[in-house]
């Protein structure tokens, strides 16, 4: 499996474009339609995947739909926030008011730890609440895609949401104990792996413990 990462010009999220044998899966819509579109290239896109309910990684999700025709698919809190978005203004985000999901018979909700298998692609989805409500990972052909839960060098904000603190640890508690990944992909930044990931998790872990 290829994948290319694509940087948006919103907060610097990643997408990325996952392919294989002609057909492709992205991850996140925070870039730009059209160099989403480059990174596609010649592959037919037959699933968008989100990795949360943040706009720097969903801004572009009507274009990219009305553009590549297929389904998403996402955690049941992301699709609910999709289907209706009310961004609630803490003051940390810039006001979106006009951002509005047109086209929402294409949301799929994916229960946690629900394995989907299209095309080439094997793609599970791991619930992982905390820095959102409906933040998920996912592993698609051993590579996993954190969104904004594990970065290469921390974990993503976990004061966004009620309990979020709570939340996290469960969802540090889950991933300590999976293994079927290898290279790391983070919705910000670079790249990671599953050691610099395991030690990451248990640093962390051992942070939201003691305070
Ligand atoms: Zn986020």
């Amino acid at each position: 499996m290829e994948v290319k990462k694509v940087v948006s010009n919103i907060l610097e999220s990643n997408t990325f474009v996952l392919s294989e044998n002609g057909k492709a899966v992205i991850v996140d819509c925070g870039a730009e339609l059209k160099d989403v579109i480059t990174a596609v290239g010649e592959n037919k896109v037959i699933a968008i995947l989100l990795t949360h309910e943040h706009y720097d990684h969903l801004f572009y999700v009507n274009e990219y739909i009305k553009h590549f025709n297929c389904a998403v698919y996402g955690s049941e809190e992301t699709i609910n926030f999709v289907k209706n978005p009310v961004w609630e203004d803490d003051g940390t985000l810039p006001r979106l008011n006009e951002f509005k999901v047109e086209y929402n018979s294409n949301f799929n909700v994916l229960n946690d730890m629900q394995v989907l298998n299209i095309e080439n692609f094997s793609i599970k989805i791991i619930y992982c609440s905390g820095h959102s409500l409906g933040a998920s990972c996912y592993i698609v052909n051993g590579a996993m895609f954190t969104g904004d839960v594990l970065f290469s060098t921390g974990i993503g904000r976990y004061d966004m949401i009620k309990n979020g603190k709570e939340l996290t640890k469960k969802t540090l508690e889950k991933l300590q104990n999976v293994e079927d990944y290898n290279i790391v992909y983070c919705g910000h930044g670079e790249d990671s792996n599953i050691d610099k990931q395991k030690r990451n998790i248990r640093l962390f872990k051992a942070i939201l413990n003691k305070n």
